[in-house]
């Protein structure tokens, strides 16, 4: 190597430092909402310093296609991140799908290229690379078609599916075997990608809607461990670092969303959810229920002096966070102590609310999390739930039939009046029917959220309290 290739190499070394350092510091500060932001620019500047880094490598020779590339990607990319914040879930999907697809071929190539000398160590990991992307390739387009219902949601079940789809992971890992002690038997190598690809579908379709954010988790969990993977393979050690990274904060947000839903990852696995949730949509209630004018609730919210607001997905859908900013603004001044209960799985992703609430400014410190305002509900005048559902349902504690039972939820029940925003008595996520608006402290305020919200702030401002 000559001194210019010596220096260029150490360059390289050190931008990827501080790249892998960013991207370490990027998921510490998205740990709380006040410094989510920075986090996030971290983690931009280290992919930025990353790519750079990458560009500068001695041995590419040629920028043409690689231009070409950054073109169709930017192509591909810009649009992907304009989506609706509903829609991330399965744009996350998309990404986890490019990601492994991008893995699968690098890994395909340097077996092409090396074959057959390839030390037994480098043919495992490569095997280990190609084999969990080729499944996240697969996978994570069936639960990006599912999310986004182009796909059926519903679970797709066969009798015997979870023994062949075990035959088919130890066929592709007996060929892995056989692979690393003979690297020249090239015509088992596509057999292999080809049964990875294959077990990705036949492993989501018999999960339903339901799971599928969870399971995108997990199949990021899956990338980013085929991209440590590839770090092996290509001697790159911001990749192993940064796939390490990927690879064990998508399995510890798996174990979060599935406690927080009260499942077991074999059940998501294996449980077939959605069945069960479809099962007990058709037994809605037909009792009366008390609703409420917004004047009626603007009344109400003004004589208390603790509110509580619970928000779920259909204040995302209405994308009415900006009024509900101005709500707690409008209460707030009026000397009413105002905070908002945050379940974990509120919405369709993780950090659903807190990121739509942060978006309207709602200051940080009035977010509670579930296990810590809990308690504080028999203290609470009105609980004002806007568009969530199943996150209050307190079916989840009584009733052992639900398909609930055992979810940990808000326990709002327990406020002196309850005020649900919602626009029918339709369910929630989960298909059932949600016993707190029977209840006689409960108001149901029927409504889009955008609009109900905007129409009990104009009556606080209209002099009412
Ligand atoms: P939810 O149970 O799905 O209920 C949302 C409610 O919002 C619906 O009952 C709907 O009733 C109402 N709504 C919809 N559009 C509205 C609008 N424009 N204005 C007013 N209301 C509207 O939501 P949630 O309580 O937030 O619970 C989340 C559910 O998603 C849980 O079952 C959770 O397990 C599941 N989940 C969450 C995640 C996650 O990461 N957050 C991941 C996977 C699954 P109407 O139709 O009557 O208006």
């Amino acid at each position: 190597m000559s001194d210019f290739a010596g220096y260029q190499q150490h360059i390289i070394e050190l931008i990827y430092l501080v790249a892998s350092a960013l991207f370490i510091l990027a998921l510490k500060w998205m740990n709380t909402p006040a410094t989510a932001r920075r986090g996030i620019l971290a983690g931009e500047i280290g992919m930025v310093l990353a790519i750079g880094g990458t560009l500068l490598q001695h041995g590419i020779i040629d920028y043409k296609w690689i231009l070409v590339a950054l073109v169709i990607g930017s192509g591909i990319g810009v649009p992907l991140g304009l989506v609706q914040m509903t829609a991330v879930p399965q744009r996350t999907a998309l990404s986890h799908a490019f990601g492994a697809f991008c893995v699968t071929l690098v890994g395909t190539a340097e077996f092409y290229l090396r074959t057959p000398n390839v030390q037994p160590f480098m043919m495992s990991v490569l095997c280990c690379e190609v084999i969990l992307g080729g499944l996240t390739v697969t996978g994570s387009l069936m639960a990006a078609g599912k999310l986004q219902e182009v796909l059926p949601q519903r679970p797709i079940t066969f009798k015997g599916q979870n023994i062949v789809n075990l035959s088919m992971l130890v066929i592709a890992i007996v060929i892995a075997v056989y692979l690393v002690h003979n690297p020249g038997a090239t015509h088992l190598y596509p057999v292999m990608v080809g049964i990875a690809l294959v077990f990705g579908i036949m492993l989501v379709i018999p999960i339903g809607g339901a799971d599928m954010p969870t399971v995108i988790s997990l199949l990021n969990s899956y990338a980013g461990l085929s991209a440590a993977a590839m770090g092996f393979v290509l001697n790159n050690k911001l990749l192993i670092i940064a796939g390490a990274l990927d690879g064990s904060s998508g399995f510890i947000l798996s174990v979060i969303m599935s406690k927080a839903m009260n499942r077991s990852f074999t059940n998501v696995l294996f449980g077939a959810f959605g069945q069960v949730a479809a099962a007990a949509a058709g037994a809605q209630e037909t009792r009366p229920v008390k609703s409420a004018s917004p004047d009626e609730a603007a009344g109400i919210l003004a004589a208390a002096s603790k509110v509580v607001i619970v928000p779920g997905y259909g204040m995302a859908v209405a994308q009415a966070q900006h009024k509900v900013r101005e709500l707690y603004d409008s209460l707030t001044k009026r000397g009413i102590d105002v905070r908002f209960a945050i379940h974990p799985v509120a919405g369709r992703m993780p950090g659903h609310m807190n990121v739509l609430l942060a978006e309207a400014d709602v200051p940080y410190d009035r977010l509670m999390e579930m296990d810590d305002i809990n308690g504080d509900f028999p203290q609470t005048d009105v609980s004002l739930i806007i568009g969530a559902n199943d996150v209050t349902n307190p079916a989840a504690k009584t009733d052992q039939s639900s398909p609930i039972y055992g979810m940990p939820v808000l326990d709002v029940e327990r406020s002196h009046t309850v005020m649900v925003i919602k626009r029918s008595m339709n369910p929630g996520f989960a298909g059932i029917d949600n016993p707190l608006y029977y209840m006689d402290q409960t108001l149901m305020l029927f409504g889009d959220a955008k609009v109900f919200v905007s129409n009990i702030v104009k009556e606080l401002s209209g002099g009412h309290g």
